[in-house]
């Protein structure tokens, strides 16, 4: 019974309660609870996942009544699988890491090599040290976090934003970078990829991703 209920509740943990939360109005108004209810609703899933398959077997055997060595083998088995699911996920969440964490250092050294930075005098008195600033009319702003991060902001960016919008959107990438949203953004990508297709939803990472966007404002 016990692994029925777990099997129902992660279940709808994984199914049905994210739909319900994305289309929700609340989280607008309290965007950084509603991330750490994403947190949890994707930790108790796993929880659930974990619950079914060791209590499965067991409640199995004891309501067929099957002697010992049936008994211990699926109770092997149930561990085996536990292993498998708790060492996807680790895999999975260094997976992510190792790679972001490669990408963003190509990416540095090349925003380091094109900056521009000394050549804007528009830039406030007060710019951070790891700000960079790229030529191209387009108007974009985006940071790199790391151990040692980056701001990047357009010329087109720039030319579009008076002084004070300059300044807020250097505030809002510090902000990403201070809360260390790359890290929670990294757990919900590796968490979606270890999960086996049919049981999973991309609505926790689009939905986490648009909070963030209104915590760091
Ligand atoms: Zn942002």
């Amino acid at each position: 019974m016990t692994a029925l209920l777990l099997g129902a509740l992660g279940l709808t943990l994984s199914l049905v309660v994210p739909g319900i939360l994305a289309g929700a109005r609340w989280p607008d108004r309290a965007p950084a609870a509603a991330v750490a209810l994403w947190q949890s609703i994707t930790l108790t899933g796993v929880l659930c996942a974990l619950g079914v398959v060791l209590a499965g077997p067991q409640e199995l055997v004891s309501e067929l009544g099957s002697d010992r060595p049936v008994g211990a083998a699926a109770l092997i088995f149930a561990l085996v699988i536990a292993a498998v699911i708790i060492v996807r996920l680790l895999v999975s969440l260094v997976r992510v890491s190792i790679r972001s964490r490669a990408r963003r250092s190509r990416h540095r050294l090349l925003v380091d090599l094109l900056d521009s930075a000394e050549r804007h005098g528009e830039l406030p008195a007060e710019v951070p040290a790891g700000l960079r600033v790229l030529d191209g009319p387009l108007p974009f702003a985006y940071c790199l976090p790391g151990r040692s991060p980056r701001v990047v902001l357009s010329d087109g960016a720039l030319r579009v934003l008076d002084a004070e919008q300059v300044a807020a959107v250097i505030a809002h990438e510090q902000t990403h970078l201070r809360h260390r949203h790359d890290v929670v953004m990294e757990s919900f990508t590796a968490f979606y990829r270890a999960v086996p297709r049919p049981l999973r939803s991309r609505a926790p990472l689009d939905a986490v991703h648009l909070l963030l966007e209104m915590v760091a404002d």
